[in-house]
Protein backbone atom coordinates (compact mmCIF):
# COMPACT_ATOMS: atom_id res chain seq x y z
CA UNK A 1 0.00 0.00 0.00
CA UNK A 2 3.43 2.52 1.10
CA UNK A 3 4.46 1.53 -2.00
CA UNK A 4 1.14 2.41 -4.29
CA UNK A 5 0.58 5.64 -2.43
CA UNK A 6 3.96 7.01 -3.01
CA UNK A 7 3.65 5.91 -7.10
CA UNK A 8 0.51 7.73 -6.93
CA UNK A 9 1.98 10.83 -5.48
CA UNK A 10 1.62 14.18 -7.30
CA UNK A 11 4.68 15.05 -6.10
CA UNK A 12 7.59 13.60 -7.44
CA UNK A 13 9.19 11.04 -5.29
CA UNK A 14 12.84 8.79 -5.74
CA UNK A 15 13.99 6.29 -3.44
CA UNK A 16 17.29 4.71 -3.51
CA UNK A 17 18.80 2.15 -1.40
CA UNK A 18 22.08 2.29 0.54
CA UNK A 19 24.17 1.46 -2.31
CA UNK A 20 22.43 3.99 -4.53
CA UNK A 21 20.43 1.67 -6.68
CA UNK A 22 17.06 2.34 -7.13
CA UNK A 23 13.87 1.71 -5.20
CA UNK A 24 11.42 3.51 -6.65
CA UNK A 25 10.91 6.32 -9.13
CA UNK A 26 7.28 8.30 -9.54
CA UNK A 27 5.64 9.20 -12.54
CA UNK A 28 5.41 12.75 -11.48
CA UNK A 29 9.42 12.56 -10.48
CA UNK A 30 9.51 11.19 -14.01
CA UNK A 31 7.31 13.57 -15.15
CA UNK A 32 9.10 16.89 -13.77
CA UNK A 33 12.97 15.18 -14.62
CA UNK A 34 11.90 14.84 -18.61
CA UNK A 35 12.17 11.20 -17.93
CA UNK A 36 13.29 9.35 -21.08
CA UNK A 37 12.21 5.45 -22.11
CA UNK A 38 10.65 3.16 -20.80
CA UNK A 39 9.99 3.56 -16.56
CA UNK A 40 12.64 2.46 -14.63
CA UNK A 41 13.50 -0.75 -13.21
CA UNK A 42 13.87 -1.63 -9.58
CA UNK A 43 17.99 -1.84 -9.07
CA UNK A 44 19.02 0.86 -11.93
CA UNK A 45 22.07 2.65 -10.32
CA UNK A 46 22.31 6.18 -9.36
CA UNK A 47 24.29 7.19 -12.75
CA UNK A 48 22.21 5.42 -15.15
CA UNK A 49 19.15 6.28 -13.35
CA UNK A 50 20.35 10.66 -13.64
CA UNK A 51 20.95 9.41 -17.52
CA UNK A 52 17.41 8.64 -18.30
CA UNK A 53 16.31 12.92 -16.74
CA UNK A 54 16.48 14.47 -20.05
CA UNK A 55 15.19 17.65 -17.70
CA UNK A 56 18.90 17.95 -16.10
CA UNK A 57 21.70 19.07 -18.16
CA UNK A 58 25.17 17.47 -16.96
CA UNK A 59 26.00 19.49 -14.43
CA UNK A 60 22.78 19.22 -12.24
CA UNK A 61 23.75 15.54 -12.55
CA UNK A 62 27.00 15.62 -11.45
CA UNK A 63 26.21 17.88 -8.35
CA UNK A 64 23.22 15.45 -7.68
CA UNK A 65 25.25 12.57 -7.58
CA UNK A 66 28.11 13.88 -5.27
CA UNK A 67 25.52 15.28 -2.73
CA UNK A 68 23.98 11.60 -2.46
CA UNK A 69 27.88 10.29 -1.70
CA UNK A 70 28.50 12.96 0.37
CA UNK A 71 25.35 12.03 2.21
CA UNK A 72 25.78 8.57 2.75
CA UNK A 73 29.18 9.30 3.83
CA UNK A 74 27.52 11.31 6.77
CA UNK A 75 25.89 8.15 7.14
CA UNK A 76 28.66 6.28 7.78
CA UNK A 77 29.85 8.51 10.72
CA UNK A 78 29.43 7.50 14.82
CA UNK A 79 25.91 8.64 15.71
CA UNK A 80 27.12 11.37 17.36
CA UNK A 81 28.37 13.17 14.64
CA UNK A 82 25.11 13.07 13.13
CA UNK A 83 22.62 16.14 13.27
CA UNK A 84 19.35 16.38 10.91
CA UNK A 85 20.89 19.44 8.86
CA UNK A 86 23.20 17.23 7.55
CA UNK A 87 20.86 14.85 6.70
CA UNK A 88 19.28 16.68 4.19
CA UNK A 89 20.65 19.07 1.24
CA UNK A 90 18.26 21.54 -1.27
CA UNK A 91 19.33 21.96 -4.72
CA UNK A 92 18.26 24.74 -6.27
CA UNK A 93 18.96 24.54 -10.35
CA UNK A 94 17.15 28.13 -11.58
CA UNK A 95 13.56 27.38 -11.20
CA UNK A 96 13.87 23.58 -10.26
CA UNK A 97 14.42 22.69 -6.30
CA UNK A 98 15.41 18.70 -5.47
CA UNK A 99 15.71 18.25 -1.65
CA UNK A 100 17.84 14.81 -0.96
CA UNK A 101 17.42 13.47 2.10
CA UNK A 102 19.26 10.65 4.10
CA UNK A 103 17.32 7.82 5.40
CA UNK A 104 19.15 6.37 8.58
CA UNK A 105 20.92 3.27 7.31
CA UNK A 106 17.97 3.00 4.64
CA UNK A 107 19.69 5.42 1.99
CA UNK A 108 18.44 8.42 0.24
CA UNK A 109 14.88 9.89 -0.62
CA UNK A 110 14.70 12.51 -3.53
CA UNK A 111 11.54 14.79 -3.22
CA UNK A 112 10.88 17.00 -5.50
CA UNK A 113 9.16 20.56 -5.50
CA UNK A 114 6.82 19.60 -1.86
CA UNK A 115 3.62 21.83 -1.61
CA UNK A 116 1.90 22.91 -4.12
CA UNK A 117 2.57 23.07 -8.48
CA UNK A 118 6.48 23.92 -8.19
CA UNK A 119 7.58 21.26 -10.20
CA UNK A 120 4.45 22.05 -12.92
CA UNK A 121 5.49 25.54 -12.60
CA UNK A 122 8.96 24.78 -13.37
CA UNK A 123 8.16 23.90 -17.35
CA UNK A 124 5.78 26.24 -17.57
CA UNK A 125 6.26 29.81 -19.12
CA UNK A 126 3.80 31.92 -16.77
CA UNK A 127 3.10 34.24 -19.65
CA UNK A 128 1.58 32.59 -22.29
CA UNK A 129 0.73 29.17 -20.15
CA UNK A 130 2.74 26.91 -22.79
CA UNK A 131 5.81 24.80 -21.76
CA UNK A 132 9.20 26.69 -21.44
CA UNK A 133 12.61 26.09 -22.35
CA UNK A 134 12.88 23.19 -20.01
CA UNK A 135 9.74 21.89 -21.02
CA UNK A 136 11.08 21.71 -24.21
CA UNK A 137 14.64 19.98 -23.54
CA UNK A 138 12.96 17.04 -21.65
CA UNK A 139 10.33 16.78 -24.60
CA UNK A 140 13.43 16.46 -27.33
CA UNK A 141 15.42 14.16 -25.51
CA UNK A 142 12.17 12.20 -24.61
CA UNK A 143 11.47 12.24 -28.95
CA UNK A 144 14.72 11.35 -29.68
CA UNK A 145 15.32 8.93 -27.24
CA UNK A 146 15.71 5.96 -29.88
CA UNK A 147 18.61 6.81 -32.58
CA UNK A 148 15.79 5.52 -35.40
CA UNK A 149 13.45 8.51 -33.76
CA UNK A 150 11.23 10.32 -36.23
CA UNK A 151 10.57 14.06 -35.00
CA UNK A 152 10.09 17.13 -36.47
CA UNK A 153 11.07 20.64 -35.16
CA UNK A 154 10.01 24.10 -36.09
CA UNK A 155 11.20 27.02 -34.62
CA UNK A 156 9.38 30.20 -34.66
CA UNK A 157 10.79 33.76 -34.43
CA UNK A 158 7.97 36.81 -34.29
CA UNK A 159 9.04 39.53 -37.15
CA UNK A 160 8.32 42.97 -36.36
CA UNK A 161 7.20 41.82 -32.60
CA UNK A 162 10.31 43.82 -31.77
CA UNK A 163 8.21 46.94 -33.22
CA UNK A 164 5.24 46.82 -31.86
CA UNK A 165 6.41 46.12 -27.91
CA UNK A 166 8.12 49.29 -28.68
CA UNK A 167 5.56 51.15 -30.19
CA UNK A 168 2.51 49.98 -28.38
CA UNK A 169 4.26 49.38 -24.97
CA UNK A 170 4.65 45.91 -23.15
CA UNK A 171 1.59 45.58 -21.47
CA UNK A 172 0.11 45.48 -25.42
CA UNK A 173 3.30 42.92 -26.30
CA UNK A 174 2.69 40.44 -23.63
CA UNK A 175 -1.44 40.12 -24.36
CA UNK A 176 -0.04 40.19 -27.79
CA UNK A 177 2.20 37.01 -27.29
CA UNK A 178 -0.96 35.09 -25.20
CA UNK A 179 -2.42 35.61 -28.64
CA UNK A 180 0.02 33.94 -30.80
CA UNK A 181 -0.07 30.92 -28.17
CA UNK A 182 -3.75 30.71 -28.79
CA UNK A 183 -3.60 30.66 -32.38
CA UNK A 184 -0.37 28.55 -32.53
CA UNK A 185 -2.53 25.83 -29.69
CA UNK A 186 -5.19 25.81 -32.04
CA UNK A 187 -3.33 24.76 -34.73
CA UNK A 188 -1.63 21.66 -33.06
CA UNK A 189 -2.57 17.78 -33.23
CA UNK A 190 -2.50 15.81 -30.24
CA UNK A 191 0.90 14.41 -29.36
CA UNK A 192 2.27 17.56 -30.87
CA UNK A 193 4.58 19.84 -28.34
CA UNK A 194 4.16 23.19 -28.12
CA UNK A 195 6.91 25.62 -25.84
CA UNK A 196 7.36 29.46 -25.42
CA UNK A 197 11.81 29.37 -25.86
CA UNK A 198 11.99 33.04 -24.39
CA UNK A 199 10.89 36.39 -26.08
CA UNK A 200 9.40 35.77 -29.20
CA UNK A 201 10.62 32.50 -29.87
CA UNK A 202 8.52 29.58 -30.08
CA UNK A 203 9.17 25.98 -30.97
CA UNK A 204 6.84 22.86 -32.07
CA UNK A 205 8.04 19.30 -31.65
CA UNK A 206 6.33 16.68 -33.85
CA UNK A 207 6.37 12.93 -33.25
CA UNK A 208 6.46 12.92 -37.36
CA UNK A 209 8.91 13.43 -39.81
CA UNK A 210 6.29 14.45 -41.96
CA UNK A 211 3.61 17.14 -42.29
CA UNK A 212 6.09 19.65 -41.09
CA UNK A 213 5.98 21.93 -44.46
CA UNK A 214 2.16 22.25 -44.40
CA UNK A 215 2.30 23.03 -40.73
CA UNK A 216 4.65 26.00 -41.26
CA UNK A 217 3.09 27.11 -44.14
CA UNK A 218 -0.12 27.44 -42.39
CA UNK A 219 1.60 28.89 -39.63
CA UNK A 220 3.04 31.23 -41.24
CA UNK A 221 -0.38 32.71 -42.91
CA UNK A 222 -2.44 32.55 -39.85
CA UNK A 223 0.42 34.43 -37.53
CA UNK A 224 0.39 37.08 -40.24
CA UNK A 225 -3.33 37.72 -39.79
CA UNK A 226 -4.01 41.06 -38.04
CA UNK A 227 -4.58 40.72 -33.83
CA UNK A 228 -6.69 43.08 -32.06
CA UNK A 229 -4.68 43.89 -28.84
CA UNK A 230 -6.32 46.11 -26.40
CA UNK A 231 -7.91 48.21 -28.97
CA UNK A 232 -4.92 48.09 -31.19
CA UNK A 233 -4.84 46.29 -34.35
CA UNK A 234 -1.08 45.06 -34.56
CA UNK A 235 0.43 43.36 -37.65
CA UNK A 236 3.31 41.17 -37.15
CA UNK A 237 4.75 37.87 -38.58
CA UNK A 238 6.66 34.19 -38.30
CA UNK A 239 10.19 32.95 -39.79
CA UNK A 240 10.47 29.71 -39.27
CA UNK A 241 13.70 27.24 -39.28
CA UNK A 242 12.38 23.78 -39.87
CA UNK A 243 14.96 20.72 -38.89
CA UNK A 244 13.70 16.66 -39.04
CA UNK A 245 14.98 13.78 -36.87
CA UNK A 246 16.41 11.24 -38.28
CA UNK A 247 17.41 12.74 -41.63
CA UNK A 248 18.66 16.20 -40.55
CA UNK A 249 20.31 15.21 -36.90
CA UNK A 250 19.25 11.88 -34.25
CA UNK A 251 20.15 13.90 -31.06
CA UNK A 252 18.59 16.93 -29.53
CA UNK A 253 21.31 19.73 -29.71
CA UNK A 254 22.15 19.10 -33.00
CA UNK A 255 18.41 18.85 -33.94
CA UNK A 256 17.86 22.17 -32.74
CA UNK A 257 21.21 23.90 -34.30
CA UNK A 258 19.97 22.68 -37.66
CA UNK A 259 16.51 23.84 -37.17
CA UNK A 260 18.35 26.78 -36.01
CA UNK A 261 20.06 27.64 -38.84
CA UNK A 262 17.22 26.84 -41.26
CA UNK A 263 15.52 30.09 -38.99
CA UNK A 264 18.32 32.19 -40.08
CA UNK A 265 18.04 31.05 -43.75
CA UNK A 266 14.05 32.33 -43.40
CA UNK A 267 14.98 35.70 -42.00
CA UNK A 268 17.58 36.23 -44.71
CA UNK A 269 15.10 35.14 -47.19
CA UNK A 270 12.65 38.21 -46.69
CA UNK A 271 11.13 36.64 -43.38
CA UNK A 272 7.54 35.45 -43.70
CA UNK A 273 8.05 32.07 -44.38
CA UNK A 274 9.96 29.24 -43.21
CA UNK A 275 13.20 27.08 -44.27
CA UNK A 276 14.24 23.67 -44.00
CA UNK A 277 17.40 22.37 -43.20
CA UNK A 278 19.65 21.70 -46.08
CA UNK A 279 23.26 20.66 -45.43
CA UNK A 280 25.00 23.67 -47.04
CA UNK A 281 23.49 25.62 -44.34
CA UNK A 282 26.08 24.08 -42.13
CA UNK A 283 28.97 25.23 -44.83
CA UNK A 284 27.23 28.98 -44.71
CA UNK A 285 27.29 29.07 -40.81
CA UNK A 286 31.27 27.98 -40.45
CA UNK A 287 31.97 30.51 -43.79
CA UNK A 288 30.32 33.27 -42.01
CA UNK A 289 31.75 32.36 -38.59
CA UNK A 290 35.45 32.65 -40.16
CA UNK A 291 34.23 35.75 -41.53
CA UNK A 292 33.22 37.14 -38.15
CA UNK A 293 36.90 36.48 -37.66
CA UNK A 294 38.66 38.05 -39.87
CA UNK A 295 36.27 41.02 -39.47
CA UNK A 296 37.09 41.15 -35.77
CA UNK A 297 41.04 40.97 -36.92
CA UNK A 298 40.95 43.73 -39.69
CA UNK A 299 39.70 46.16 -37.11
CA UNK A 300 42.44 45.47 -34.91
CA UNK A 301 45.39 45.08 -37.84
CA UNK A 302 43.71 48.37 -39.08
CA UNK A 303 42.92 46.79 -42.89
CA UNK A 304 40.18 49.30 -43.82
CA UNK A 305 40.60 51.71 -46.92
CA UNK A 306 38.30 54.53 -47.72
CA UNK A 307 37.67 55.19 -51.69
CA UNK A 308 36.05 58.31 -52.77
CA UNK A 309 33.83 58.86 -55.30
CA UNK A 310 32.68 62.11 -56.62
CA UNK A 311 29.79 63.49 -56.68
CA UNK A 312 29.07 65.74 -59.95
CA UNK A 313 26.63 69.00 -59.62
CA UNK A 314 24.83 69.16 -62.82
CA UNK A 315 24.20 72.87 -63.87
CA UNK A 316 28.29 73.70 -63.19
CA UNK A 317 29.97 70.45 -64.00
CA UNK A 318 31.40 70.89 -61.07
CA UNK A 319 32.36 68.26 -58.07
CA UNK A 320 30.94 69.07 -54.99
CA UNK A 321 31.77 66.87 -52.87
CA UNK A 322 32.66 63.01 -52.87
CA UNK A 323 31.48 60.05 -50.70
CA UNK A 324 33.63 57.92 -48.47
CA UNK A 325 33.21 53.74 -49.63
CA UNK A 326 34.77 51.48 -47.11
CA UNK A 327 36.88 48.93 -48.43
CA UNK A 328 38.32 45.51 -46.92
CA UNK A 329 41.50 44.79 -48.41
CA UNK A 330 41.96 41.07 -46.93
CA UNK A 331 45.15 39.54 -46.95
CA UNK A 332 43.99 36.44 -48.99
CA UNK A 333 40.62 37.44 -50.41
CA UNK A 334 41.80 40.79 -51.71
CA UNK A 335 39.16 43.65 -51.68
CA UNK A 336 36.09 42.47 -50.24
CA UNK A 337 33.01 44.91 -51.28
CA UNK A 338 31.13 46.64 -48.41
CA UNK A 339 28.08 44.61 -48.85
CA UNK A 340 29.53 41.23 -48.36
CA UNK A 341 30.62 42.51 -44.52
CA UNK A 342 28.84 45.57 -43.50
CA UNK A 343 25.15 43.59 -42.80
CA UNK A 344 27.62 40.96 -40.79
CA UNK A 345 29.77 44.05 -38.79
CA UNK A 346 26.15 45.10 -38.27
CA UNK A 347 24.80 42.08 -36.83
CA UNK A 348 27.73 41.52 -34.70
CA UNK A 349 27.87 44.83 -33.23
CA UNK A 350 31.62 45.35 -34.93
CA UNK A 351 29.62 48.59 -37.26
CA UNK A 352 29.89 51.18 -34.71
CA UNK A 353 33.77 50.86 -34.59
CA UNK A 354 34.09 50.55 -37.53
CA UNK A 355 31.80 53.42 -38.39
CA UNK A 356 33.68 55.42 -35.80
CA UNK A 357 36.86 54.76 -37.66
CA UNK A 358 34.92 55.90 -41.11
CA UNK A 359 34.64 59.13 -39.55
CA UNK A 360 37.84 60.28 -38.60
CA UNK A 361 39.47 58.82 -41.19
CA UNK A 362 37.00 60.42 -43.91
CA UNK A 363 37.17 64.12 -42.13
CA UNK A 364 40.84 64.00 -41.49
CA UNK A 365 40.45 63.42 -45.91
CA UNK A 366 38.35 66.21 -46.09
CA UNK A 367 40.36 68.84 -44.22
CA UNK A 368 42.92 68.47 -47.11
CA UNK A 369 40.56 68.88 -49.85
CA UNK A 370 39.16 72.53 -50.73
CA UNK A 371 36.98 74.17 -48.69
CA UNK A 372 34.11 73.96 -50.87
CA UNK A 373 34.28 70.20 -51.28
CA UNK A 374 32.47 68.52 -48.85
CA UNK A 375 32.78 64.80 -47.78
CA UNK A 376 29.69 62.21 -47.35
CA UNK A 377 29.87 59.36 -44.80
CA UNK A 378 27.61 56.66 -44.71
CA UNK A 379 26.14 55.78 -41.11
CA UNK A 380 23.98 52.42 -40.35
CA UNK A 381 20.77 52.08 -38.65
CA UNK A 382 22.77 50.45 -35.58
CA UNK A 383 25.50 53.78 -34.99
CA UNK A 384 22.02 55.39 -34.27
CA UNK A 385 21.22 52.85 -31.54
CA UNK A 386 23.52 54.95 -29.31
CA UNK A 387 22.61 58.37 -30.59
CA UNK A 388 24.69 59.74 -27.67
CA UNK A 389 28.40 57.80 -29.25
CA UNK A 390 27.30 58.59 -32.88
CA UNK A 391 27.01 62.56 -31.90
CA UNK A 392 30.66 62.23 -30.11
CA UNK A 393 31.54 60.54 -32.88
CA UNK A 394 31.06 63.00 -35.02
CA UNK A 395 31.87 65.83 -32.88
CA UNK A 396 35.38 63.76 -32.18
CA UNK A 397 35.76 63.37 -35.64
CA UNK A 398 35.29 66.43 -36.80
CA UNK A 399 37.82 68.24 -34.01
CA UNK A 400 39.95 66.02 -34.73
CA UNK A 401 40.10 66.96 -38.51
CA UNK A 402 39.67 70.67 -37.77
CA UNK A 403 36.69 70.77 -40.41
CA UNK A 404 33.97 72.31 -40.51
CA UNK A 405 30.82 70.46 -39.80
CA UNK A 406 29.12 71.71 -42.85
CA UNK A 407 31.54 70.09 -44.80
CA UNK A 408 29.96 66.82 -43.21
CA UNK A 409 26.99 65.07 -44.89
CA UNK A 410 25.59 62.08 -43.39
CA UNK A 411 23.87 59.33 -45.68
CA UNK A 412 21.72 57.28 -44.00
CA UNK A 413 18.91 54.82 -45.14
CA UNK A 414 15.27 54.88 -44.52
CA UNK A 415 15.79 51.58 -42.18
CA UNK A 416 17.11 54.32 -39.60
CA UNK A 417 13.96 55.88 -39.05
CA UNK A 418 11.87 52.25 -38.64
CA UNK A 419 13.11 52.03 -35.02
CA UNK A 420 12.75 54.51 -32.60
CA UNK A 421 11.74 57.32 -34.98
CA UNK A 422 11.43 59.89 -32.34
CA UNK A 423 15.00 59.53 -30.75
CA UNK A 424 16.41 59.10 -34.23
CA UNK A 425 15.05 62.20 -35.42
CA UNK A 426 16.15 64.25 -32.05
CA UNK A 427 20.00 62.79 -32.92
CA UNK A 428 19.41 64.02 -37.05
CA UNK A 429 18.66 67.68 -35.59
CA UNK A 430 21.36 67.95 -33.25
CA UNK A 431 23.21 66.92 -36.22
CA UNK A 432 21.96 69.41 -38.15
CA UNK A 433 22.60 71.38 -35.12
CA UNK A 434 26.41 71.11 -36.04
CA UNK A 435 26.13 72.32 -39.50
CA UNK A 436 26.10 68.49 -40.84
CA UNK A 437 23.92 68.15 -43.63
CA UNK A 438 21.58 64.72 -43.72
CA UNK A 439 20.88 62.99 -46.95
CA UNK A 440 18.32 60.08 -47.58
CA UNK A 441 20.56 57.21 -49.18
CA UNK A 442 19.10 55.09 -52.05
CA UNK A 443 15.50 56.42 -52.09
CA UNK A 444 12.84 54.76 -53.13
CA UNK A 445 14.16 51.17 -52.29
CA UNK A 446 12.16 50.62 -49.24
CA UNK A 447 8.59 50.40 -47.83
CA UNK A 448 7.98 53.78 -46.73
CA UNK A 449 10.24 56.50 -48.78
CA UNK A 450 7.48 58.91 -49.50
CA UNK A 451 6.19 59.45 -45.75
CA UNK A 452 10.32 59.38 -44.39
CA UNK A 453 10.37 63.08 -46.57
CA UNK A 454 7.84 64.28 -44.13
CA UNK A 455 8.98 63.36 -41.08
CA UNK A 456 12.64 65.30 -41.38
CA UNK A 457 13.88 68.19 -43.87
CA UNK A 458 16.47 66.37 -45.38
CA UNK A 459 18.84 68.00 -47.34
CA UNK A 460 19.61 65.48 -50.11
CA UNK A 461 18.18 62.52 -51.42
CA UNK A 462 19.99 60.03 -53.32
CA UNK A 463 17.54 58.17 -56.04
CA UNK A 464 18.65 54.32 -55.69
CA UNK A 465 20.59 53.63 -58.93
CA UNK A 466 17.94 50.70 -59.56
CA UNK A 467 16.04 53.42 -61.29
CA UNK A 468 18.95 54.69 -63.36
CA UNK A 469 19.67 51.14 -64.51
CA UNK A 470 16.29 51.03 -65.85
CA UNK A 471 16.27 54.89 -67.83
CA UNK A 472 16.58 52.90 -71.27
CA UNK A 473 13.92 50.76 -70.63
CA UNK A 474 10.20 50.44 -70.78
CA UNK A 475 9.95 49.28 -67.06
CA UNK A 476 9.29 52.94 -65.76
CA UNK A 477 12.64 54.29 -64.34
CA UNK A 478 12.99 57.63 -66.23
CA UNK A 479 9.11 58.68 -64.78
CA UNK A 480 10.63 57.63 -61.16
CA UNK A 481 13.38 59.81 -61.65
CA UNK A 482 11.62 62.59 -63.05
CA UNK A 483 8.80 62.53 -60.35
CA UNK A 484 11.48 62.05 -57.41
CA UNK A 485 13.21 64.84 -58.81
CA UNK A 486 10.07 67.61 -59.00
CA UNK A 487 9.32 65.96 -55.05
CA UNK A 488 12.60 67.07 -53.99
CA UNK A 489 12.96 70.10 -55.89
CA UNK A 490 9.65 71.46 -54.51
CA UNK A 491 10.32 70.24 -51.04
CA UNK A 492 13.80 72.07 -51.12
CA UNK A 493 16.17 69.39 -50.97
CA UNK A 494 18.66 68.36 -53.14
CA UNK A 495 18.12 65.45 -55.87
CA UNK A 496 21.35 63.45 -56.20
CA UNK A 497 21.19 60.03 -59.06
CA UNK A 498 23.46 57.44 -58.12
CA UNK A 499 25.19 54.74 -60.71
CA UNK A 500 25.04 57.08 -63.80
CA UNK A 501 26.96 54.45 -65.88
CA UNK A 502 26.24 55.98 -69.87
CA UNK A 503 25.95 59.63 -71.29
CA UNK A 504 22.46 58.48 -72.38
CA UNK A 505 21.46 58.60 -68.59
CA UNK A 506 23.21 61.58 -67.75
CA UNK A 507 21.62 63.60 -70.35
CA UNK A 508 18.46 62.38 -68.85
CA UNK A 509 19.28 63.51 -65.28
CA UNK A 510 19.91 66.57 -66.50
CA UNK A 511 16.74 66.95 -68.51
CA UNK A 512 14.63 65.69 -65.68
CA UNK A 513 15.94 67.95 -63.53
CA UNK A 514 18.60 65.47 -60.98
CA UNK A 515 20.46 68.32 -58.87
CA UNK A 516 24.24 65.90 -58.82
CA UNK A 517 25.23 62.91 -60.00
CA UNK A 518 27.32 59.97 -58.65
CA UNK A 519 28.34 56.72 -61.09
CA UNK A 520 30.97 55.72 -63.37
CA UNK A 521 30.39 57.67 -66.00
CA UNK A 522 32.34 60.40 -63.84
CA UNK A 523 34.63 58.51 -61.99
CA UNK A 524 34.59 55.31 -59.95
CA UNK A 525 35.28 55.48 -56.19
CA UNK A 526 39.24 55.79 -55.88
CA UNK A 527 42.02 55.72 -52.73
CA UNK A 528 42.43 58.94 -51.28
CA UNK A 529 45.80 59.81 -52.64
CA UNK A 530 44.27 60.09 -56.03
CA UNK A 531 41.58 62.48 -55.00
CA UNK A 532 43.75 65.11 -56.02
CA UNK A 533 44.67 64.08 -59.33
CA UNK A 534 40.73 63.75 -59.92
CA UNK A 535 40.18 67.15 -59.03
CA UNK A 536 43.06 67.97 -61.26
CA UNK A 537 40.80 66.68 -64.08
CA UNK A 538 37.31 67.72 -63.02
CA UNK A 539 37.18 71.16 -61.50
CA UNK A 540 35.85 71.63 -57.94
CA UNK A 541 33.04 74.25 -57.39
CA UNK A 542 34.17 77.58 -56.38
CA UNK A 543 31.21 78.79 -54.24
CA UNK A 544 31.75 78.19 -50.39
CA UNK A 545 29.44 76.05 -48.79
CA UNK A 546 26.86 77.39 -46.21
CA UNK A 547 23.14 76.43 -45.17
CA UNK A 548 21.45 79.65 -47.41
CA UNK A 549 22.51 78.63 -51.10
CA UNK A 550 22.16 74.78 -50.80
CA UNK A 551 24.55 72.97 -52.94
CA UNK A 552 22.79 72.63 -56.33
CA UNK A 553 19.78 74.77 -56.28
P1 LIG B 1 25.77 53.46 -51.34
O1 LIG B 1 25.97 54.34 -50.16
O2 LIG B 1 24.50 53.59 -52.08
O3 LIG B 1 27.03 53.67 -52.25
C1 LIG B 1 26.98 53.63 -53.62
C2 LIG B 1 27.44 52.33 -54.15
O4 LIG B 1 27.24 52.29 -55.54
C3 LIG B 1 28.92 52.07 -53.93
O5 LIG B 1 29.10 50.68 -53.78
C4 LIG B 1 29.51 52.53 -55.25
O6 LIG B 1 30.77 51.94 -55.52
C5 LIG B 1 28.47 52.03 -56.21
N1 LIG B 1 28.45 52.76 -57.45
C6 LIG B 1 28.76 54.05 -57.64
N2 LIG B 1 28.62 54.40 -58.94
C7 LIG B 1 28.17 53.30 -59.58
C8 LIG B 1 27.83 53.03 -60.94
O7 LIG B 1 27.88 53.87 -61.83
N3 LIG B 1 27.41 51.78 -61.24
C9 LIG B 1 27.32 50.82 -60.29
N4 LIG B 1 26.90 49.62 -60.66
N5 LIG B 1 27.65 51.03 -58.99
C10 LIG B 1 28.07 52.27 -58.64
P2 LIG B 1 30.01 50.11 -52.67
O8 LIG B 1 31.19 50.95 -52.47
O9 LIG B 1 30.17 48.66 -52.96
O10 LIG B 1 29.12 50.28 -51.38
C11 LIG B 1 27.94 49.59 -51.25
C12 LIG B 1 27.16 50.06 -50.08
O11 LIG B 1 27.84 49.75 -48.86
C13 LIG B 1 26.96 51.55 -50.04
O12 LIG B 1 25.90 51.91 -50.86
C14 LIG B 1 26.66 51.77 -48.59
O13 LIG B 1 25.32 51.51 -48.32
C15 LIG B 1 27.50 50.72 -47.93
N6 LIG B 1 28.71 51.36 -47.40
C16 LIG B 1 29.84 51.71 -48.04
N7 LIG B 1 30.71 52.28 -47.19
C17 LIG B 1 30.11 52.32 -46.00
C18 LIG B 1 30.50 52.80 -44.70
O14 LIG B 1 31.56 53.36 -44.47
N8 LIG B 1 29.61 52.63 -43.67
C19 LIG B 1 28.40 52.04 -43.88
N9 LIG B 1 27.58 51.91 -42.82
N10 LIG B 1 28.00 51.59 -45.08
C20 LIG B 1 28.85 51.72 -46.12
MG1 LIG C 1 25.79 56.11 -49.75
MG1 LIG D 1 23.04 54.60 -52.45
Amino acid sequence: MLRAALLGLADGVILFDPGLRLILCNAAARHRLGWVGAPPRRGLTLASWLDHAGGLDPAERSVIREHCAALLAGDAAPAPGRDSAAAEKDLAFGDFTLRLRRLDGQGIMISLATGGDDGEAALRDPLTGLGNRRAFQAALAAALARAESEAALLLLDLDRFKHVNDSLGHPVGDALLRLVAQRLRASLRAGDTLVRLGGDEFAILLPRAEGAEPLAERLVDLLSRPYLVEGHLANIGVSIGIARAPADATEGGMLLRRADLALYAAKAAGRRQFCRFRPEMDARAQARQALETDLRRAVALGQFHLYYQPLLEVASGAVIGFEALLRWAHPTRGMVSPTEFIPLAEEVGLIVPIGEWVLRQACRAAASWPETVLVAVNVSPVQFADGARLLRAVDEALAGAGLSGMRLEIEITESVLLHDAAETLAILHDLRGRGVRIAMDDFGTGYSSLSQLRSFPFDKIKIDRSFVSEIEGQSGGKAVVRAIAALGASLGMTVTVEGVETEAQAHFVASSGGHQMQGYLISRPVPADDVAALLARLPARTARLSHETRDGI
